[in-house]
């Protein structure tokens, strides 16, 4: 190397977590040996006014570099000895920066916990870990029975894994703390976690469905497949991928398991720390920051050997990777929706291909999409066809209530079937998807309406909080006495939300007790889980909620669910409005009647002839779904065509809109195959937050067509003249249009 101390040699390319398309060049001082700096490692860099965190994509000769070298401003540290990535992820999220033409930087960035991207050590305090003392073994948990939660506690000791490290009990804090004191259990040193992992004996006798399943998935383990776990509620998915997992820890592999919402992972760590002998950890936002550190760092060394995480949990790195599940495949919360815009799903079965590695969707409602992955034989179809055990499926009802008098949305049939119900000791559960009192409130003398000043959207009544909210911006002021336009009329609330149906339950079932989950109830930290507590434990008659509902929770009391408004999702602009609505309803019926106790699903609408409804109810999922394909094919739309959405807004609705226009004239010059232009229209809500939104669809049969358009545009488009002064984006494979 040269003894002058001012040359400079080598410089390093940089991905920065910035809304720019490209790397930067830093050159590399003196003092560092540049075959000590590889892909992956993280540097310290300035940015601006700041320093940043950025990833190292390539080290270079000073010649390569475009910058000028007067200008090349030098790395301030390096900050890992070794790459915190494997070479097989960095081809991932490279392959997924191109794939949704999305910048490298912020790409990369998503890849870590906010620890890391913050610049922090990749290395955490080691853990305590504990296990049962000799007293703890003898222990019957039945000893602790003043303290639920203490006995859970011993019951995990006595069932689970030796040691336990104290990041896995972060939710048992008290408990442990007890069980301590009390001497049952005690600190024990960390090798013992290393002991062979292993499921455990206790794994039920497989029906032949499932048996099929699981033997198939485990034959593939060691290469990459795609397997289509389909079954309703209580068919018994998680039984198969527990059995699964439990080869693949005898293996020594790890299991990545990605759910759609943090509220389901208790349930179902629960289950996996009764059945498995090894370390579980858990990945999503209500962990801390050093607790998402140490997780990740737990899979990425190889200590833990099950991570159970929401989406962003997906690109956690993996020592020995053996599988990765992800349930309720269908569910849009593995779209990301803003910044780096991609679909978990897709990227983990990337994800997959490249570690080759078999990777496993679970639904009791696949998405249209994977479903036509089956028919193109890219996915493999495994079928649970009826509930596990001996639990009957429910039966369904569809309720005319055309003409027919409502009280609080509930007509007069389903009242009655609801007493019958609960007189016979079981609980009912009520779904309509819209929080608040009343969605509007009017004006009866002038017909004035609560309008949010900033967005195209009503303001919906909080009656309890005497508020008025916006349910797309968070503005919100207090419930007008007066009508603010002519002072004098009187205001009505127009509508029905899930607050305003619970007062009308309370006086229809005086002395039944009536919980309500929304957004706006359980919005406290532990409420969903005291609530959940409080309806297992039968201290619960009514069960009325929103979306909530709909997702994994398992009520194995309710024998009575009705879906109160289905006929707004009959009507929707939105081509996947169909397939949501009848997802919606095989969920919510899924939370319904289990083991012993058939369920009965009520659905009332005004359109009781609707194919959709007659479809889904008389023939089942499946049948609605080929019938939807088919539509699709006819029209033209996606999983037949691929799509993606330019999205641009500003202050006003014009400058969107001349910036979109001049994106097409963009796009007219490329070559775009069959790709065609739909737009610039304005988005379904155009004004939001005070912001005007407009929007542009490419839409091609040819994915590569697309793309290929892609791949020449994107890059021109910061040379438009409007493009620094709107806001815009790239959407592609866009789930709302
Ligand atoms: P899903 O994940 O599809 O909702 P689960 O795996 O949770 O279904 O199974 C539903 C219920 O049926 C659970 O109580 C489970 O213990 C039980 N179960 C699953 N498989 C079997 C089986 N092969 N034999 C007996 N019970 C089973
Ligand atoms: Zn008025
Ligand atoms: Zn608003």
């Amino acid at each position: 190397m040269a003894n002058c101390s001012s040359s400079i040699q080598f410089i390093l390319r940089i991905a920065i977590p910035v809304p720019l398309p490209r790397l930067f060049d830093y050159s590399l001082p003196e003092q560092h040996d540049p075959r000590s700096i590889r892909p992956g490692m993280r540097v310290s860099v300035p940015f601006g006014k700041r320093m940043k965190t950025g990833v190292v994509v390539q080290v270079a000769d000073l010649d390569d570099s475009t910058t000028d070298p007067d200008k090349l401003k030098p790395i301030e540290r390096i900050l890992d000895s070794e790459p915190l990535l494997s070479a097989r992820d960095l081809q991932l999220l490279h392959w997924a920066a191109r794939y949704y033409h999305h910048p490298l930087g912020e790409v990369l960035a998503t890849a870590f916990p906010v620890a890391l991207r913050q610049g922090k050590a990749a290395s955490v305090q080691e853990d305590c870990y504990y296990s049962l003392s000799e007293q703890g073994q003898r222990a019957s948990p039945a000893q602790l029975q003043r303290s639920g939660r203490q006995q859970a506690l011993l019951t995990l000791f006595q069932t689970g894994p030796y040691a336990i490290a104290s990041t896995e009990l972060s939710q048992h804090k008290a408990a442990l703390k007890a069980l301590l004191a009390k001497g049952l259990i005690q600190p024990s040193p960390r090798q013992e976690t290393d002991r062979a992992w292993a499921g455990q004996a206790d794994a039920l006798q497989p029906n032949p469905q499932q048996r099929h399943a699981i033997d198939t998935v485990i034959a593939g383990l060691g290469q990459f497949s795609v397997s289509l776990l389909q079954g309703v509620t209580g068919s018994g998915k998680t039984e198969v991928y527990m059995q699964i997992i439990a080869e693949t820890l005898s293996r020594g592999l790890q299991t990545l398991v990605l759910l759609p919402e943090i509220t389901l992972t208790p349930q179902l760590e629960q289950r996996f720390r009764q059945r498995f002998s090894a370390p579980i950890v858990c990945f999503h936002s209500k962990l801390n920051d050093t607790q998402r550190l140490k997780t990740w760092l737990g899979m990425r060394q190889g200590h833990a050997a099950i991570m159970l995480g929401t989406r962003s949990a997906l690109f956690t790195p993996l020592q020995k990777p053996g599988l990765i599940i992800l349930d309720e495949e269908h569910d849009s919360s593995f779209k990301q929706q803003e910044g780096f815009r991609f679909s978990a799903r897709d990227v983990a079965i990337a994800r997959g291909k490249i570690l080759n590695i078999p990777v496993l969707l679970g639904s009791a409602t696949p998405s249209l999409e994977s479903l036509y992955n089956v028919v193109r034989h890219r996915y493999r179809l495994l079928q649970l066809s009826s509930r596990a055990g001996d639990a009957a499926d429910p039966l369904f009802q569809l309720l005319d209530i055309r003409n027919k008098p409502l009280r609080a949305g509930l007509s007069d049939a389903l009242i009655s079937t609801m007493h019958a119900t609960l007189d016979q000791g079981r609980q009912v559960l009520l779904f309509l998807n819209r929080r608040g009192f009343a969605p509007v409130q009017i004006c009866h003398a002038c017909g004035w309406v609560s309008r949010c000043a900033r967005c195209d959207a009503n303001m919906v009544i909080h009656a309890g909080e005497h508020r008025l909210r916006c349910h797309h911006c968070g503005s919100e002021q207090g419930l007008p006495k007066v009508c603010p336009a002519c002072k004098t009329g009187e205001l009505q609330a127009l509508g029905l939300g899930t607050e305003r149906i619970e007062l009308t339950l309370a006086e229809l079932f005086p002395g039944k007790t009536i919980v309500r989950l929304d957004k706006d109830t359980t919005q406290r930290k532990g409420s969903l889980e005291a609530y959940l507590e409080q309806i297992h434990s039968g201290r619960a008659d009514i069960i009325l909620g929103t979306q909530m509902l709909a997702k994994g929770h398992h009520f194995p009391e309710v024998t009575l669910v009705a879906i109160l408004d289905i006929d707004s999702g009959l009507f929707s602009v939105d081509f996947r409005a169909g397939e949501k609505l009848a997802q919606m309803i095989v969920q919510v019926a899924g939370r319904a009647g289990r083991a012993d106790k058939r369920g009965k699903v009520v659905l009332q609408t005004r359109q009781p002839e609707h194919t959709l409804l007659t479809t889904l109810i008389d023939k089942g999922y499946q049948a609605f779904a080929e019938a939807a394909l088919t539509e699709r094919r006819q029209a033209g739309l996606p999983p037949y065509s691929h799509q993606a959405l330019f999205r641009a807004h500003a202050n006003n609705a014009q400058l969107p809109q001349e910036f979109l226009s001049a994106l097409v004239d963009l796009i007219r010059t490329l070559n775009g195959g069959k790709t065609r232009v739909l737009g610039p229209v304005a988005a379904p809500m155009t004004r939001r937050a005070g912001q005007f939104r407009f929007q542009l669809l490419l839409q091609s049969p040819q994915r590569k067509d697309l793309h290929r358009l892609l791949d020449e545009a994107v890059p021109q488009i910061s040379r438009l003249k409007l493009a620094a002064k709107v806001r815009w984006s790239l959407d592609v494979d866009p789930v709302d249009l």
